[in-house]
């Protein structure tokens, strides 16, 4: 098979989208599949979601929740039941009509999301007071027929995890929906690196069915929003269309209070778009499917005792838990592989030769460091971990810093326009669905969400005059 062998990208600064592009596909994350939209994510890439999982499960379980899983095919009837969730996600829909050789008296829905297969199940499931809460979780693929599609930004079939659970009350519910969130801001801000704002979705913006959904939005290095993942209230709009019920302590027969939340793949090109440069990847040391790189470099007789070391500083890096690779692929030039590695984005490289280990000394190149560093073959194994610790802090304060460098306070309908352009807009709003049409139609921004953490403030609405109405600003970005 043939390897590339220019490894350069576009410029970020030039044109973000193409640089983006060709990253995924020259950094080996991800290829297109076969069928428009579909993505195959390959090993380089599946990794980094096999460490997000990881980090994610062990929260999502140490919280009470456990895993289950429910099948890819729902009945067309079943998506009906619940009249905002259909009309949310028909224009999505993946429909199955034949199969077996026939057509189907009912067709199947490829899922998009699972709270009606699920809910049907929980009715089914739950009798009484003492079954509650119901605390599952499932990772599993679904499809959403995307018409402009991106690889791990937007692609027809992705993966995800989704929370569902069911409470006997709407306190316990809403409880439930701010822990799903606790767990996406750890999993953003301490493997990730990535600074976020968190707050409700304006009612525009809900998921199709919910009551209350709050969201993490993250800025990409173009300024543009990515949600990171999100957790849905749903009071009792689920369990009304699929009958989940319960028997009180006091006898009665009442609707249970329902949550859904997720986080997919899509995460992934968040990490991309907010950390990449124009040299490629910077990948969190967290998520990192290798955190450092060796690269030996020698020839002829030199090369044999150069190797051995490498390999007993692999050994070692191991010991301490480091997540490392010796490159010893030997038809490539060290030159090629410190490229290389740089756009897969590792956040340290160690080079060692003949010479260093003459001196007792390896070369470091720190992925987000301009200068190389010479430091000493005996002690960097145990330095290491501390060293990829201070890269991890590093990188999410830089993360912090450009999204507060590119994120204004704006009053005029004026500002707002300017602000979208390069950052996210913190305006007063009033709420009304044809001021967020004209802001959309005139910039394509969108309010991203209402931030927890944003003052009490009132006024006119940056963009019609008319009063707020949330009480607190509202974040508008343009956004993935
Ligand atoms: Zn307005």
């Amino acid at each position: 098979m043939a390897r590339t062998n220019t490894l350069g990208v576009t410029p970020q600064s030039e044109d973000f989208s193409a640089w983006y592009n060709e990253l995924v596909l020259k950094a080996e994350l991800a290829d297109r599949g076969p069928v428009r939209g579909t993505m195959i994510i390959r090993p380089y890439g599946y990794r980094i979601w096999e460490l997000i999982q990881g980090e994610l499960d062990r929260r999502i379980k140490a919280t009470g929740h456990e895993n289950a899983y429910f099948p890819l095919f729902i009945p067309e009837g079943h998506l009906r039941r619940e009249a905002e969730h259909v009309d949310g996600f028909a224009p999505e829909l993946a429909v199955v009509t034949h199969a077996g050789g026939k057509e189907l008296d009912e067709p199947l829905i490829v899922r998009p999301t699972s709270e009606t297969v699920i809910g049907e199940a929980f009715a089914r499931w739950i009798d009484s007071y003492r079954d509650l809460p119901l605390l599952m979780n499932q990772w599993a693929n679904v499809v959403r027929w995307e018409l402009r599609t991106r690889l791990f930004l937007r692609t027809t079939e992705f993966l995800w995890q989704e929370g569902h659970t069911a409470h006997a009350s709407a306190e316990e519910a809403a409880a439930e929906v701010l822990t799903a969130v606790g767990f996406y801001e750890e999993l953003v801000r301490d493997c990730a690196a990535m600074s976020v704002i968190i707050g409700d979705k304006t009612p525009g913006e809900r998921f199709a069915g919910a009551d209350r959904t709050v969201s993490l939005e993250a800025m990409m290095r173009d300024g543009r929003a990515l949600q990171t993942g999100t957790s849905h209230d749903l009071g009792t709009n689920f369990s009304r269309a699929f009958d989940i019920t319960f028997t009180s302590a006091e006898g009665v027969v009442e609707l249970c209070h329902t949550t859904s939340w997720g986080m997919s793949t899509r995460l992934i090109g968040g990490i991309i778009m907010a950390h990449g440069d124009d040299r490629g990847l910077v990948l969190p040391p967290r998520l990192a499917p290798y955190q450092v790189v060796i690269v030996p470099i020698g020839r002829g007789d030199d090369l044999a005792g150069v190797l051995d070391a490498a390999a007993s500083l692999a050994a070692r890096l191991q010991e301490v838990g480091v997540r490392v690779k010796v490159d010893d692929r030997e038809q490539l030039s060290p030159g090629f592989k410190f490229n290389e590695w740089e756009l897969r984005g590792v956040p340290v490289r160690l080079e060692l030769g003949p010479r260093d280990l003459a001196a007792g000394t390896v070369t470091l190149a720190a992925r987000l460091a301009e200068e190389k560093e010479q430091v000493r073959l005996a002690d960097i194994a145990a330095e290491m971990p501390d060293r990829l610790t201070a890269f991890q802090d590093a990188l999410l304060e830089r993360s912090r810093r450009f999204r507060l460098e590119h994120t204004r306070n704006v009053d005029t309908w004026d500002e707002l326009v300017e602000a979208v352009s390069t950052g996210f807009a913190n305006a007063l709003h009033c709420a009304d669905p044809a001021c967020e049409d004209r802001i959309k139609e005139a910039t394509t921004a969108t309010p991203r969400c209402v931030p927890f953490d944003a003052p009490d403030e009132q006024g006119p609405c940056a963009a019609c005059g008319k009063p707020s109405a949330y009480g607190r600003r509202v974040v508008f970005a343009r956004a993935y």
